[in-house]
């Protein structure tokens, strides 16, 4: 199996050189680093020391032969193993709670399937934060989530999932990092367990078929992942592109998909941190859903 580590993008884009190439089916490990990119080694360190600039590594990019711009990759989540222990941190001034609080930095053990925080002990979930494609039209900091994936933050994004990104450049240049041990819907306080990883993938080409945000497939459920400048526009972003999929996987015109949504549909935040002043690409994401049928055709084939 490829293994891909040592090379960290900040931006997804068209003009980054791939670092590996894979074939339509290939099983691949990454390699990834914490969102801090492994800057924050002591719980004297706050986050106020360390440069953003630097935050946010993805690896990669890989190439996927044959993949094509108006294709899709899946890429299942076969494995995601985490360090044995992590950063949560908070700093004043970030995020809507941050004047109740102060800048303080947490390393987290992650020991047995369990975090250990303050005296309590929950499961750990990993996830991966950031996963993405280039975009054909600009560059994206990795820290910022688009049309192509980026810093989703979904906690659906887990061991057994997959994700559907949209292909804009040939190869699609696939990328990925962030890996957080566990992570609460919203994020409020900006960080999840933040920790180094060694994910397995297998990247698929799905020919040919119109996608225009990120989907999330797990046992249950379709999950669109949308951004948008508010949370009102990245869920009326989701609701779109879950209606168009709907109406043409099922054959239902768009009142009968609204109907059918406003039923059924699972509306979820992803990193909705709720700060004032985002642009469209940093501000919240969510997840629009609606649960797998096992009577109708599968949303993406
Ligand atoms: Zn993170």
């Amino acid at each position: 199996m490829q293994t891909i580590k040592d090379n960290y993008i900040y931006k997804f884009s068209g003009g980054n050189e791939p670092v590996a190439h894979a074939s339509n089916g290939e099983t691949l490990r990454f390699l990834t680093r914490d969102c801090f990119n492994c800057q924050i080694t002591s719980e004297e360190q706050t986050m106020e020391t360390i440069d953003y600039e630097a935050c946010n590594p993805a690896t990669g990019p890989v190439y996927v032969d044959g993949a094509e711009p108006g294709d899709v990759l899946a890429v299942d989540i076969l494995e995601i193993t985490v360090a044995d222990h992590g950063v949560v941190a908070t700093v004043k001034g970030f995020g809507i709670l941050s004047e109740l609080g102060v800048s303080r930095t947490r390393i987290v053990e992650v020991k047995d399937g369990q975090v250990f925080f303050n005296e309590v002990t929950f499961p750990a979930v990993p996830m991966i934060g950031v996963i993405g494609t280039a975009p054909s039209d600009r560059s994206v900091i990795t820290g910022y989530s688009f049309e192509c994936g980026g810093n989703m933050d979904s906690r659906k994004i887990t061991k057994g999932t997959t994700v559907y990104l949209p292909v804009r450049v040939p190869g699609g240049l696939l990328s990925m990092g962030d890996v957080h041990a566990v992570m609460g819907d919203g994020e409020v306080c900006e960080t999840g367990v933040e920790i180094n990883a060694d994910i397995q993938v297998r990247v698929r080409i799905i020919k040919d078929f119109e996608l225009n945000w990120p989907v999330t497939e797990n046992e249950d459920a379709w999950f669109v992942n949308t951004n948008g400048v508010d949370c009102n526009q990245a869920i009326e972003r989701g609701y779109r592109e879950l209606l168009r999929l709907i109406s043409d996987a099922y054959g239902w015109d768009n009142t009968d998909s609204t109907m059918y949504m406003s039923l059924q549909a699972l509306v979820e935040a992803n990193q909705a941190v709720l700060g004032l002043n985002y642009l469209d690409e940093k501000g919240p994401t969510f997840r629009v859903g609606v649960p797998k049928l096992a009577s109708k055709p599968r949303l993406i084939p």
